[in-house]
């Protein structure tokens, strides 16, 4: 399964989530422990420019077809399911 369905690169990062200006958001240093872990978690400090608003923002997002991905993977496994049940059952009857 390829993960870039499911995944991609959150595109509202460079609107800031307090004033709403656009590309004002920048990538803060990693000041401790903590925040070098949140970073491997993809959560990573921002600071805008414009505002002095800090804070986290995960840096992905599940993309919108996520669900629908999901429901067809889920779809084609009850089919694959049946297909193979009425294939044993006609084969050992
Ligand atoms: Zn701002």
């Amino acid at each position: 399964m390829n993960l870039k369905l499911f995944i991609k690169k959150n595109v509202q990062l460079s609107r800031c989530p307090n004033c709403n200006t656009i590309a004002s958001l920048r990538r803060s240093r990693s000041r401790n422990l903590i925040e070098r872990a949140m970073k491997k978690l993809k959560v990573s400090p921002y600071f805008c420019q414009s505002c002095g608003w800090r804070g986290r923002l995960l840096t992905y997002k599940l993309s919108r077809n996520f669900f629908k991905l999901i429901l067809m993977y889920i779809a084609l496994m009850l089919i694959t399911a049946y297909i193979v049940q009425r294939f044993l059952k006609s084969y050992f009857d």
